[in-house]
Order: structure tokens, then sequence, then C-alpha cells
């Protein structure tokens, strides 16, 4: 039977252009759900932007715009990635919506009372990461994560209790209720719940805000902390607080929530959001994959080193089909990666042009010499080392399994040396190797869709010898 998949990516903010590292995300969501469309299931996909921070208050006043045309500027960008990168999401949400801000104010009324107070608060707030911090964490002016925005606060704010959900969430977490992919961050996070969790501040004066964001509901001097807000896209991208049909059917009955977010953003995925939507009574997600960082020919990406790579002019030097392999293929799914374009040409001419490019041009070159026709099939199915890869979003060694297939292709080849055959032997032994090849082409569809399909056509009906997938660089 099909089974129901909503798949999330995280909301950037759109106080710049995307760069690579959203890119990743972007496609190893896309690539889990075209794998999920294949085996028939039923799924949603979403995308969106996060334009109630700070961030893009303080960017827009920079350029000397409202924040308004900033984010409405900055989230067409994000939007474009569908395009350029050839994904496949359902909806693309933008949390300064008038309909997401309904949303959001909803699961904030939903909470239950107990778990939301108001106190006089101090501290320190980095804007960089819209989050507060000790001074012993603030070092010459500088965050953790190296921003030197940092304001300090004082002012009444709405906190949540927490500390009220400490031991729900480490069972939660602890028993898989809420997978966490891969372990490591399962542990990190259950690390983190286990040295103790602190109420956190939810809401922001409207000062300070600048007037930006979401409203409090019933409280016209707040408008909520942008984590809290942001969080919700989740359910206002499926119409909750509105039409809740799709909300009812992939949210509420549905029991694959799945959340792609990177390394960076855990806590509020996997401690904030859950307490939340606990104190709400709304179900949670189910499973979160959480992907690594990129690094740009080894260093850290960064606007001053000015190594930011722009995706969409990789797009146009090397095509969509090249970057999503890359970043499927050469980043570990499961940790860190770098981004190195002369790797990305090594690549290219190994594994595309001399590898899967070479196979298909040989292939179909000797089909043609005895006119092999090979009838329509019907239903094709993953190799089983590529579907338990993936089933665990482990994208990288999926791949790898399809390239052993290309491998061991390419062996047989050279073994049984077809071209030294011809008429009836040439035709029994090109027969088999001609359908692994529509294997290869089916399996790779969630990886390189244009790649497969063109593969796909080639070697349906009578073959034909054509111009190369992949001409080398
Ligand atoms: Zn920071």
């Amino acid at each position: 039977m099909a089974k129901k998949v909503y798949l999330t990516t995280a909301i950037p903010y759109v106080n710049a252009a995307p760069h690579i590292g959203f890119a990743l995300e972007a496609v190893m969501s896309d690539c889990y759900v075209r794998y999920q469309r294949l085996l028939g299931n039923d799924v949603y996909f979403s995308s969106g932007a996060d334009e109630n921070s700070l961030k893009n208050v303080q960017a827009a006043e920079a350029e000397g715009i409202s924040t308004k045309e900033l984010v409405d500027r900055n989230a067409k960008l994000f939007e474009d990635l569908k395009p350029a990168l050839n994904l496949t999401w359902d909806v693309f949400n933008r949390t300064s919506d008038a309909r997401h801000i309904k949303g959001a104010q909803k699961l904030w009324s939903l909470c239950k009372k107990e778990d939301i107070y108001k106190k006089n608060y101090k501290g320190l707030y980095c804007v960089g990461c819209e989050a507060f911090y000790t001074p012993l964490e603030i070092k010459d002016g500088k965050c953790p994560d190296g921003h030197t925005n940092i304001d300090k606060v004082e002012e009444e704010n709405y906190f949540f209790k927490l500390s009220n959900y400490q031991e729900f969430l480490r069972e939660l977490i602890k028993k898989d209720s809420l997978k966490i992919i891969p372990q490591t961050r399962k542990k990190e996070v259950l690390a983190f719940i286990e040295g103790g969790l602190e109420d956190f501040s939810i809401s922001r004066s409207v000062e300070r805000a600048r007037g930006w964001g979401v409203p409090v509901p019933g409280d016209d001097s707040q408008v909520m902390y942008v984590w809290f807000d942001a969080l919700v896209t989740y359910l206002t991208a499926l119409g909750f607080a509105r039409e809740e049909k799709l909300f009812g059917k992939f949210w509420t009955t549905n029991p694959n929530r799945i959340h792609v977010i990177g390394k960076g953003i855990i806590r509020f995925h996997a401690v904030y959001w859950i307490a939340m939507l606990a104190s709400a009574g709304v179900p949670l997600p189910t499973l979160e994959f959480v992907h690594g960082y990129i690094t740009i020919e080894g260093q850290k990406i960064s606007k001053t080193l000015g190594n930011v790579i722009d995706p969409f002019e990789m797009v146009k030097k090397y095509g969509s089909e090249v970057i999503r392999y890359y970043l499927l293929r050469e980043i570990p799914s499961w940790g860190d990666g770098d981004f190195s374009e002369k790797r990305l040409v090594e690549i290219y001419n190994g594994e595309l042009a001399n590898g899967l490019g070479n196979l298909v041009a040989r292939v179909a070159r000797l089909c043609q010499e005895v006119s092999l026709k090979l009838p329509k099939k019907g239903k094709y199915v993953f190799l089983k080392e590529v579907s338990a890869n993936l089933d665990k979003f482990r994208f990288d060694h999926a791949a790898f399994a399809i390239w052993e297939e290309v491998s061991r292709l390419d062996k047989l080849i050279n073994d049984e040396k077809p071209w030294e055959k011809d008429g009836k032997a040439l035709k029994s032994v090109i027969t088999p190797i001609a359908s692994a090849i529509r294997e290869i082409a089916y399996n790779l569809s969630p990886f390189m869709p244009e790649t497969s399909e063109r593969i796909m056509q080639q070697f349906n009906g009578e073959i034909k010898s054509e111009k190369p997938l992949f001409p080398r660089l």
C-alpha cells in the first residue's frame, strides 16, 4: 500500500542570496522525495523562506530599502533554485505571508497556559545567530560562530517553560519515537537535554524588532521570537489554520513527518520545536535527518574570504545534473564535506564522462550493429544497496552502489569482448548488458533525473548510438 510521506527542507534566512549549503539540503531532500515517489508513495514536499528575522531588517537598513522589498527580492532567488536544480517541492512557504502569520499565532494560542510566562530578561543577543548567549560565551565581542553584532538586551519577554519537557524529550529521542539520523546527532541532542534545559525567550519588543515580525496574540507590545514563528512553517506549508485538508492528510494522520536540516539548527528542531508542539497538542515530527556543512576548497564559507559559491553560476557552467551528482556523491551525507571545482571536474571526467557516459555509448554502438530492440519494461526496482542507503539518507553510499554496477558492466564487457563477435553471438552477449543499463538508469533517477530519462529513452525499442551524455571537459 502507498505510504504517505511529508518532507520539509529548513527555511533559510533571506538576508542574502542562496549559497551552496542550502543547495545541498535542497538536492538531498529532492533526491529522497523522488525516490519515495518512484516507490509509489504519496509525497508532499515543502520548502520556504524565513523572513521575520532581525537579520533581514538590518540587511534592508544597510541597503536603504524596506524589509518587505528585501525579502521579496531575495525569496525569489531561493524559489529560482527550483528550476535551476530541477527540484520538485510542492510549495515554497514564506513566513511573511499573512496565512503563515495566522498559523504561528494559532500555535502560540494552543500552547498550554502554564508553559508561557512573562519575565524581565537581560542578555547578550547575537543577531547573526538570532540567539542569546551568556557573557562567558562571548569572547572579544564575538559569538561562538564569530559574529560581531552582539546586542545587550534588557526587556520584558515571554518565555517558554522548556524545563517542563526535559524528561519527555529525553524519552522520545532515546526510544526513536523521534528518530534522528545519523546516530552521532542523536547522541549530541541527548547530551544537550541531559545537561539540563532552560526556559527560552519566545518574544521580543516591537521596538527591538523595528515593528517587523509576527505579533504576539493579545499583546501589541511584543512580536514572536523569529524561531518560534519560523518553525511553524512546517505546519502552515500544509495549510494549518486555514484550509486544513492537506494538513490533516500529511501531518495529523501521516506517520512519516520528516524534517531535513543542517547540523547548526538541531536544537531548535529536536528540542524547542518538539516541546512547542507537545504543549500545543499537535502531533510531532517522526524523523529528522541532519546533514553537515560544506567548506569551499577546504575553507569555511565566509563573506570576508569571498569564497561564497553561487549555485546558479555553478549550474550555468556545469548543468544541474552534474551539480546534483557532485553534492549527493561527493559530500558525505552524514558528515561535513568540501566543494572544490577541481574535484568536480575530476569526478565529472572520471565517473560521468569515462564511467557512465562511456559505458552507455559503447553498449549503444554494439546494440546498433545488430539492430537490437529491447521490449518495453513495466516495473523496475531499486538495487538493494541503493534503497537500503536511500532509506537512511545516505546518498553518497547509494551513489557508490550504482557506480559499482557501472564498474561491474564495464568489467563484463572487457571479459566477454563482444566487439569480437557478430550476429547472434553478439546479440546474446549484449542483450543482458543493455537491460542492465536500463536498471542503472532507473536507479539513477532520484540523483540525475534528466540523464536517467535520456538513457531510458535510448534503451527502449531499437537502440541507436547517440551523442555522448557527458562530453569530456
Ligand atoms: Zn552568532
